[in-house]
């Protein structure tokens, strides 16, 4: 068995729809289980009509709600072949159900997290039960099956924890066997408390869905099919050319994720980590790209680094002790006050008398600077970025960080840094440097490819 997920541009249309149809059906011998997300921006919209109910908008809310009907009867009901009477009796009881919740919100005007749920709830209900009718008008053998009877979570509306045992239990004997039979179709993202009230796993949670559905049924892997080629050598927002990379570590990709790769974060697919499922990145548009396939053990390469990745956009604070040395206590001090105001930092580096530290996020930055005064002299640089090169085999190979700094000679590095992981080699450099130091170490690190990792 494999669990394919398909994120909301993957299901966001008819014609994207048929696409997941055919990569499906390429598939079928696998034994899939599906998970899909809300076609589209549906989740927003959905979030959006709650909100303008809620505030006494009545008129506009309906309005979103009429869009977001005839948007799924539109895409869906072509898909749906000769069930699609059937289909439009479901899409249109849906509607009409969250017609009533939504005069209801506006008669109250009122929002708790609960409803926000039941409502962000209809995204996937429809969209999985959609794509369920595609599968079978195009000749597979497919059930759905409504998350909610699955997926059983914490009361924690909005950002539901699932209650695992419960959870891994109802995925072994309801999905698993069916799944020998047809092609399961699930929606991402919702889930069911005990007593049987719609619950969410926070945005963007249907990542987290099929990892937990991948643990649950023992999944061989778990494909998440987006709209990129997997994870490259270089953000393609910085320089064109770079490299995918067909193989990465859990470790690998989070770092990557950290440093600012966007596509997939290990943490939300923790449960499929812990079960040591391997989970592979791939494109919808492109499924013979070939993707990326992130796994606990990396394939050994005879690069030494996997990726660039960047972090724009920082700030440096500079933190001087007042006395001619830093007394003892003086780092527990400092980062009591970036705790108290949660703002987190990404790099330290410490002389004698001086720490330098980057962050991301400045909201806190004048608090937090005014706090500091107190003890010692503290002064910030806006407009830096954090680069970093990532890669198991950068801990057994001598010579890197010479190499970079080779590279990056002619630039001013302000801060260098190795992870205790030590498959990371990071440093901070100016905003405006990053597109000549990155092409530049994309050229020192990658002119020569290991054709086992790298397309
Ligand atoms: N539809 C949900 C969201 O937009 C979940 C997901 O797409 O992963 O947040
Ligand atoms: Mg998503």
């Amino acid at each position: 068995m494999i669990v394919m997920k398909f994120g909301g541009t993957s299901v966001e249309s008819e014609t994207a729809i048929r696409r997941v149809t055919e990569i499906v059906r390429a598939a079928e011998v696998r034994r899939p289980v599906v998970v899909v997300s809300a076609m589209g921006k549906t989740t927003n919209k959905l979030l959006a009509m709650a909100r303008e109910a809620a505030a006494g908008r009545r008129d506009q809310a309906l309005g979103l709600l009429d869009e977001l009907r005839l948007d799924h009867l539109r895409h869906g009901l072509p898909l749906a072949g000769a069930e699609s009477a059937d289909l439009e009796r479901f899409i249109r009881s849906h509607f009409e159900w969250l017609e009533e919740f939504v005069k209801g919100l506006a008669a109250v005007g009122e929002l708790s997290l609960r409803s926000m749920d039941a409502i962000a709830s209809a995204g996937e209900r429809l969209s999985s039960l959609i794509v369920s009718f595609a599968f079978r008008a195009a000749g597979m053998r497919a059930e759905h099956v409504d998350s909610r009877r699955v997926i059983v979570t914490d009361t924690r509306f909005t950002e539901a924890r699932p209650l695992f045992e419960r959870t891994y239990a109802a995925l072994k004997e309801r999905v698993a066997p069916l799944a020998q039979e047809a092609v399961v179709v699930m929606g991402g993202f919702i889930g069911s408390t005990l007593d049987g009230q719609t619950t969410t796993l926070g945005r963007g949670g249907s990542d987290y869905s099929a990892a937990i559905i991948g643990a649950g049924i023992d999944a061989e892997e778990i494909q998440i099919w987006t709209d990129v080629d997997g994870m490259l050598t270089a953000d393609p927002r910085i320089i064109a050319g770079g490299h995918r990379v067909k193989s990465l570590s859990f470790a690998e990709a989070a770092e990557m994720a950290y440093f600012g790769a966007k596509v997939l974060h290990p943490a939300t697919v923790l449960p499929a980590v812990e079960k040591n499922i391997p989970v592979v990145i791939l494109n919808s548009r492109r499924p013979e790209a070939g993707g990326t396939r992130i796994a606990s053990e990396a394939v050994p390469s005879k690069n030494p680094v996997k990726s660039i990745s960047c972090k724009r956009g920082i700030t440096i604070v500079n933190i001087r002790s007042t006395r001619m040395l830093m007394a003892h206590g003086f780092l527990r001090r400092i980062f009591e006050v970036f705790d108290r105001f949660t703002t987190s930092v990404d790099m330290v580096s410490t002389s004698e008398v001086s720490v330098s530290l980057t962050l991301d996020n400045t909201e806190n930055l004048r608090a937090i600077t005014d706090e500091i005064r107190s003890f010692a002299e503290i002064t910030a640089e806006n407009d830096h970025a954090l680069v970093c090169l990532v890669g198991e085999n950068i801990r057994h190979t001598p010579g890197i960080a010479g190499r970079a700094f080779q590279v990056l000679s002619k630039l001013n590095v302000r801060m260098i840094s190795q992870g205790a992981s030590l498959l990371n080699l990071g440093f901070v450099i100016a905003d405006r440097d990053v597109p000549e130091a990155v092409a530049a170490l994309h050229r020192e690190f990658f002119s020569e490819l290991d054709p086992a990792v790298f397309d």
